[in-house]
């Protein structure tokens, strides 16, 4: 499928868009390989890789394209005001109803190509604006009569060349417009009558041979234009290949890897973001939960029973959660830290009831435990109503000299700092 070629120059040319771009299938990546290890000339970019081209160079088409109608207008009009300088006013009106074509000619496929639309819609546009354009300067020539009439057709052929080089267009709307622009030359040229019939054949083979050549190295500049996006679509695979495989490694370091939950370097980063997220008027809670006798626990059914009882736990605690404003982290062995932002004291006895209630619901066996033969936990709570007023640390020191009240207390249970509110 022939595509349009990206500029071999220009800030966007061969490099990476600037805004995030959508990840490539596994199929189009194996595409991208595919063509990629074979030879240049033989890359085709199938119907996914020719859209995502579209996608990629629709900005610069547009722009161009915009750009080269401007430009004939005003051409147009300079050459029109020129010649009412420097030739007889009959020769000028003669010039001015052909010339009149091109104007709204250029301004359609201008105003059609501010938007992205249907590609057949892009192709009968330009291609028929372009005719038009052509005819008009041709017509000119024609109107004109003399010396004027080859002239305005060799321009009329120049405008061509110019479309077929600059245009980032599909290879084959470049021939349409090739092949449209030597039946105009011929045609006219057979009707001028200051030329023979060899003569202007013969102009028009010279013509078309040059228009052919540049076919030609448009159509390479289109291929090689090809390659540069393939090799930006490798690079843009790579790239995000990279940033998955550094997204798995960030993940790997701010978690627990027996429990699965946060670790406890994660919690500190997370605490910090709580508290300037609070900024004056925002509240927190912090409970210290510990796992009661744990290391009768341990000690009775051994080492691989604990770490299971740990994955439990952590697990009702993550279950007993309210929401997203509410995070847990293994802080220490059998000792967990949980956040619960904006929570008052009420809310945050709530939790720490339910988790502690649970824990004792699951049943899971600690034999010699001093408060039951199953695991129990203990919860320290410490709230405040403006984080503003106390720190994260402090705030944690009394959730930690509250759990210290709980253990002493017989265990198995919640108990509030003093100061919470
Ligand atoms: P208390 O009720 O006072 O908290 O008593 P405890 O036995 O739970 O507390 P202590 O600090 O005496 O013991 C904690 C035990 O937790 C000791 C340690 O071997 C165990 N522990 C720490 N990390 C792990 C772990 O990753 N896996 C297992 N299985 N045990 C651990
Ligand atoms: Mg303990
Ligand atoms: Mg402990």
């Amino acid at each position: 499928m022939e595509e349009q070629p990206i500029p071999a120059s220009g800030k966007s040319a061969g490099s990476l868009p600037p805004k995030p771009v959508a990840r490539l299938s596994a199929f189009t990546t194996e595409e991208v390989e595919r063509q990629l290890g074979g030879r240049t000339r033989d890359i085709r970019l199938n119907i996914e890789l020719s859209r995502l081209l579209r996608e990629r160079t629709w900005p610069q088409m547009s722009k161009i394209i915009r750009a080269w109608m401007i430009w004939v207008i005003v051409l147009d009009v300079l050459t029109l005001c020129l010649n009412a300088f420097l030739l007889p006013a009959g020769t000028v009106m003669s010039m001015l109803l052909p010339a009149s074509i091109l104007p709204p000619a250029a301004v359609t496929v201008a105003v059609v190509f501010r938007e992205q639309r249907a590609r057949w819609l892009q192709a009968t546009v330009l291609l028929v604006g372009v005719f038009f354009i052509l005819v008009s300067v041709a017509l000119v020539g024609v109107a004109t009569g003399g010396e004027f009439y080859e002239r305005h057709l060799t321009i009329m052929l120049f405008v061509a060349v110019t479309a077929i080089v600059i245009f980032p267009v599909p290879l084959r709307w470049a021939m349409v417009i090739g092949a449209y622009a030597i039946g105009i030359y011929l045609l006219f040229q057979l009707r001028n009558p200051d030329i023979e019939l060899g003569s202007a054949v013969a102009g028009t083979l010279f013509f078309a041979s040059g228009i052919g050549a540049t076919l030609v190295a448009r159509r390479t500049a289109t291929i090689l234009a090809h390659k540069t996006f393939l090799l930006e679509l490798r690079d843009r695979s790579r790239l995000t290949d990279l940033s998955d495989a550094n997204a798995r490694l960030e993940l790997l370091a701010r978690t627990d890897p027996l429990t699965g939950v946060a670790n406890r370097r994660s919690m500190m980063e997370t605490l910090d973001d709580c508290w300037q997220e609070a900024g004056n008027s925002g509240g927190a809670a912090i409970l210290m939960c510990d796992i009661d006798d744990f290391k009768c626990l341990n000690d009775s059914l051994g080492h691989a029973e604990g770490d299971r009882g740990l994955v439990k736990v952590a697990g009702i605690i993550q279950s007993s959660l309210r929401d997203d404003r509410d995070h847990v982290a293994r802080y220490g062995g059998e000792e967990f830290l949980i956040l619960l932002s904006g929570a008052g004291k009420h809310a945050a006895y709530a939790v720490a009831e339910t988790i502690r209630k649970r824990v004792e619901a699951a049943s899971l066996p600690n034999p010699l435990s001093r408060v039951m033969p199953n695991i129990t936990v203990s919860i320290g709570l410490a709230t405040t109503k403006r984080c503003k007023s106390i720190s994260a640390e402090h705030l944690q020191r009394q959730a930690d000299e509250a759990l210290y009240s709980a253990k002493a207390q017989g265990r198995n249970q919640v108990v509030a700092h003093a100061d919470s509110e």
